[in-house]
């Protein structure tokens, strides 16, 4: 039976790079012979513009009978002055949290050929190679009651609230824990457990989980820690698991690690392993349109949709490796761009990767 695929370019850059994704994609069907079926949709400004909120029922109920998502990226100026309970980040949450895609995969490796890409000397992110296991379907992003209100006194507040629950934080440590098993073996809880008390209880139920990996070594770090961490010796961690906003943050600061946003792929799986598979980075509009974006996360995120949705591990190795050659051949879009190299844009990158690919 064929496996269908619900794709949603989205805004900003989001179509320019999901074009280059949907080639590779489609190369991959042909040359693996993978039976995928594809359909395009709106999310985020996009469906605000067609169909006046930014998730419709009828894309949602698309979403839900695929087998897996693409998605580019949502958001923009032209939706920023909207009513905020229907701004197109609203469509993002709400995807995620109503498909339970809890588990989110940011790996954040360093191509070897792009280690001067990297704003740190070479010598201290050369072989990095980190996988960020962010819980997202809780958590502050999600908490209620949040509000913003006037006071009495006439000035202004708001606030939010940041819960979790033992089943949210139990499911995700597993997926840390799994995720350590296949790798070096080796998992960070990072919280904020001296000041927070969803934290408190996020380390104690790690630490339970725990007892089901005894071959995993645990360690905890405070979330200001591992910020640093991250920037003066990054390759001291395998995986690293946190919560929803700790995780926004830090898997930003890892991307730059890696030389660019623009590099970094990232999977959102339900507890079946059906999955959403979008760049880490967002619509970027200040280079929208211009055909410069790097579509490479995108293409990579098509590798890991293979992995890890559709158990082809053969063709997600390959996409990887034409990505690789690709660098090798010296072709950078701007982002990545060094001295000595060959500055390409968004569809000569995704032409490079079809044709190394085809090699292959
Ligand atoms: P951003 O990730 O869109 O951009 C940050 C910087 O990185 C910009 O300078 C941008 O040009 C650059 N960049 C991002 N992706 C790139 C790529 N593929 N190639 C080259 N350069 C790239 O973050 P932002 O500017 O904070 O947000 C812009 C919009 O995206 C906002 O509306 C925000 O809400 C939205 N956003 C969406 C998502 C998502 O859809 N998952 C995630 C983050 C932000």
């Amino acid at each position: 039976m064929s496996k269908q695929i619900l794709v949603l370019p989205g805004d900003g850059i989001g179509p320019e790079i999901v074009a280059e994704a949907v080639k590779v994609l489609q190369l991959a069907n042909e040359k693996y012979s993978l039976g995928f079926e594809l359909a395009h949709d709106e999310l985020g400004g996009a469906a605000i513009d067609k169909y006046g909120v930014p998730l419709a029922d009828e894309t949602l109920e698309r979403a839900r009978n695929a087998d897996a998502i693409l998605l580019g990226a949502v958001g923009g100026p032209k939706w920023d002055a909207i009513d905020p309970a229907i701004r197109p980040e609203r469509g993002l949450l709400k995807i995620r949290s109503q498909l339970g895609l809890f588990g989110n995969l940011r790996p954040a490796l360093l191509y070897p050929q792009l280690a001067e890409a990297s704003s740190l000397k070479p010598e201290i992110v050369a072989g990095l190679d980190i996988l960020i296991v962010r819980e997202l379907t809780g958590g502050i992003y999600f908490g209620q009651p949040r509000e913003s209100k006037v006071l009495e006194n006439g000035e202004r507040m708001a606030y939010d609230t940041l819960p979790y629950s033992e089943s949210e934080i139990r499911r995700i440590a597993k997926v840390g824990f799994d995720m350590a098993m296949v790798r070096n073996k080796k998992l960070c809880s990072v919280d904020k457990a001296n000041v927070l008390a969803s934290s408190q209880l996020w380390r104690a139920v790690v630490e339970e989980v725990a007892k089901d990996y005894p071959e995993v070594e645990l360690s905890h770090m405070y979330v200001d820690n591992a910020a640093m961490q991250l920037v003066r010796a990054p390759k001291q961690f395998d995986v690293m698991v946190t919560d929803n906003m700790f995780g926004d943050i830090l898997s930003d600061e890892a991307s730059m690690l890696t030389g660019s946003i623009g590099m970094l792929p990232s999977a959102s799986l339900d507890a079946t392993n059906k999955g959403m598979y979008e760049p880490c980075h967002g619509s970027a509009p200040d280079i929208a349109g211009q055909g410069i974006a790097n579509p490479l996360a995108t293409i990579l995120s098509v590798s890991m949709m293979l992995r890890y949705s559709f158990g082809q591990a053969a063709a997600a190795d390959a996409i990887e490796q034409a990505v690789s050659n690709v660098l090798d051949q010296g072709l950078r879009t701007g982002d990545i761009w060094s001295e000595g190299c060959t500055k390409v844009g968004t569809q000569a990158m995704g032409d490079a990767v079809v044709a190394a690919l085809a090699k292959l």
